[in-house]
């Protein structure tokens, strides 16, 4: 059994939640602590029942928390043995492990791929639990083969849907920060999400998560019917034989349920 609740979603902070029947672990902790604890309250659980927190990448809107975070509670951390150093410097009580292959937390067994991202390491992640997975790509600039062969034998992921590239040319971000984000190792656009998504018509993912969207470049509708418009036009009706949701940067109810 795998439970999946994206907390926090977006380009100003992201922490997932994924429960196991034996285990709590923490995707990123990159928004702010007492918002994370109250996020987790609600779904009564404290600090001390997180078992793990893997970090992607250590940009600050994936790991803002950690350092009050392991302060108060000395949660094992696991992060990419390329920046495990970098994440050591923000920890206080917790030990940093650093990842090169699959390792077990409790009854799940978590893997990697990489991601191309303008950080020093980044990685996506697959929660495997008995036959449950769940497998999760954002900040990453494109969609290679390894990723979409990673993504295939999960029932549920999570992809970064950041921007629709529209808004953004026409936004007033600078034109370097637009550069960054368009470049292969920025962010994925609604039409890469889609692009991915049909790619992925076939396999096994059935539930899909569009995350790490953009406040001022995204809206949760364009993210939708670009992905909803993407496994229609394989033949896959949302609601029926996918279903679609979209992550909030604030307030999220949803958990998808494998088992
Ligand atoms: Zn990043
Ligand atoms: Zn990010």
């Amino acid at each position: 059994m795998l439970k999946i609740s994206p907390l926090f979603s977006g380009s100003k902070g992201n922490c997932t939640l994924i429960r196991s029947a034996k285990v709590n672990i923490l995707l990123d902790a990159g928004f702010g602590y007492r918002a994370i604890v109250g996020a987790l309250a609600e779904r009564g659980l404290a600090p001390k029942d997180i078992d793990a927190i893997v970090v992607s990448h250590e940009h600050t809107d994936h790991i803002g928390a950690l350092p009050m975070w392991t302060k108060q509670t000395p949660t094992p951390v696991y992060a990419p043995e390329r920046i495990a150093d970098i994440i050591a410097q923000r920890v206080y009580f917790s030990d940093v492990n650093g990842i090169e292959g699959d390792f077990e937390v409790g009854d799940v067994t978590v893997s990697h791929c990489e991601c191309f991202h303008d950080a020093e390491c980044c990685f996506g992640y697959k929660f495997v639990c008995g036959a449950d997975r769940f497998a999760c790509v954002t900040d990453t600039g494109h969609v290679t083969e390894e990723i979409l062969n990673f993504l295939r034998d999960a029932q549920a992921i999570m992809l970064e849907s950041n921007h629709d590239e529209d808004m953004l040319r026409r936004g007033e971000y600078s034109y370097n920060l637009k550069q960054r984000i368009l470049s292969p190792y920025g962010h994925l656009s609604n039409a890469q999400a889609a692009e991915t998504l049909r790619k992925l018509s076939g396999s096994s993912v059935r539930q899909i998560i569009l995350a790490h969207l953009s406040e001022n470049n995204n809206n949760k509708e364009l993210a939708f019917n670009a992905a909803v418009e993407a496994c229609a036009s394989c033949g896959a009706v949302e609601g029926r034989d996918v279903v679609i949701y979209v992550a909030d940067q604030y307030k999220n109810e949803v958990t998808v349920c494998l088992d």
